[in-house]
């Protein structure tokens, strides 16, 4: 199938062309003709497989047939809510990317940067708004954005929104634009939680699962290192100096985590940039810039900085620290291997995490391949490590007093 029989019209045709896609992508392909026939739809599809087009093309083109568009641009037409501030950004670029040659203005409004020049933009006008959900109820409050002209509203990642706790707030969002709109829900997996908010805003919606029964990107080759807690920074400075190269992604599960493996690899004369929550927006946004314009070829992450962005040519993802849910995983080496390009998902398993690793192995039901030929061995009957020599030290004063001082401070 091409772009063309799935009856885009000719700016975006043009705009995709130079993008350089050949063809639609599945979820594209089964998406496309049903947010062009106006239908409610709860796509279940990984970032990855081309989800954004699949809703932004269609929604340009659907605006772009109204007579009126350009004219009424005033009026805030479609709104995408995402999760993170880097995804809306990214959705945003998309739009743009898509909208070159249509005449449809859109913008993106997040959260932790100044609100003055998103409420000039507001005030000039946007047929599509991204945005995150704080933000836009904050502009609400004030009466800065008016949600009445909505027509079509997509919920992206709505699993990790409802992870987030955003759960209200989507409910609040989606009363305060028209009863009568077409809604478009997109989530990498649809867990119980999800269907529940489905069933509420959702009127007869068409399903399309694009996440196959083996859920991990055929085009990711994966691999498992057994290894010591305490070797894992070793190991991985072996494998950067030896075997991984080119732009790569690695994952901890905390901040703490993210900041000392950052500082061991600059020391070690690695060009690396890093992403967590405690981070400011503007940080963020210059370390994933760095990242994808190839000024580092490193980024360090928690999963939910990471979430949802999009780094093309990414060669490798390091699980430096596996997740101990199989979504995080499926999430985290989703992001190699992306749109027809092959990567590699290098896994450390500790002690501590054998469980972890089960269980994922069972949910993706896949043995992944063990490297044992590596310097820093884990014996097979070793048991979970205890730090004792950090127990009472600097390292547990600093955690503690972070626990304490700081307790509503998310870890991720
Ligand atoms: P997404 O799942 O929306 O994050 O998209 C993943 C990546 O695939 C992005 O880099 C897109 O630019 C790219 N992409 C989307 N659709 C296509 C397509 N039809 N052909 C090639 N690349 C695509």
């Amino acid at each position: 199938m091409s772009f063309k029989d799935l009856k885009l019209n000719k700016p975006i045709l043009r705009a995709i062309a130079e993008a350089g896609y050949a063809e639609p992508t599945l979820v594209q392909e089964k998406t496309i003709p049903f947010v062009l026939a106006k239908k409610d739809l709860i796509t279940s599809a990984q970032t990855g497989t081309g989800k954004t087009a699949a809703f932004a093309l269609p929604i340009l083109q659907l605006l772009f047939d109204r007579q009126d568009a350009p004219k009424k641009g005033k009026k805030i037409k479609a709104m995408v809510v995402s999760p993170t501030r880097e995804l809306a950004v990214q959705i945003g670029e998309n739009f743009k990317t898509y909208g070159k040659y249509s005449n449809i203005r859109s913008a993106v409004i997040y959260g932790g940067i100044p609100m003055e020049p998103q409420i000039e933009i507001l005030k000039k006008g946007v047929d599509i708004l991204v945005v995150t959900p704080g933000r836009l109820l904050d502009l609400h409050k004030q009466e800065l954005v008016d949600l009445k002209s909505i027509e079509i509203l997509v919920l992206d990642e709505a699993d990790l929104m409802l992870d987030l706790g955003f759960i209200d707030d989507v409910k609040k969002i989606e009363r305060l634009c028209p009863v009568d709109k077409q809604v478009l829900l997109f989530s990498a997996t649809i867990p119980f939680k999800v269907e529940e908010l489905a069933k509420t805003i959702l009127k007869s919606p068409e399903r399309i699962n694009i996440s196959p029964d083996l859920p991990t990107a055929s085009n990711v080759s994966q691999m498992l290192y057994y290894v010591p807690k305490k070797n894992k920074m070793e190991l991985c400075l072996h494998l950067l100096r030896n075997t991984i190269k080119g732009s790569i992604l690695i994952f901890r599960r905390t901040k703490h985590g993210v900041d000392k493996l950052e500082q061991t690899l600059a020391k070690n004369g690695y060009k690396v940039e890093s992403l967590h929550g405690d981070k400011s927006q503007n940080d963020r946004k210059t370390a994933l810039g760095k990242f994808k314009n190839n000024y580092v070829n490193i980024l360090i992450a928690t999963d939910l900085a990471a979430r949802g962005i999009d780094v093309k040519d990414l060669d490798a993802v390091i699980n430096f620290d596996l997740p101990n849910l199989p979504d995080t995983y499926v999430h985290r080496i989703g992001r190699t291997g992306r749109a027809g390009e092959i990567g590699t998902a290098y896994s450390f398993c500790a002690a501590d995490e054998r469980e972890y690793i089960k269980t994922i192995q069972q949910s993706i039901n896949v043995q992944i391949p063990v490297v044992e030929d590596h310097p820093y061995p884990l014996d097979p009957k070793a048991k979970p490590e205890i730090h004792k020599k950090k127990r009472g030290s600097k390292y547990k004063k600093g955690r503690k007093g972070e626990g304490s001082k700081k307790k509503k401070k998310r870890w991720y």
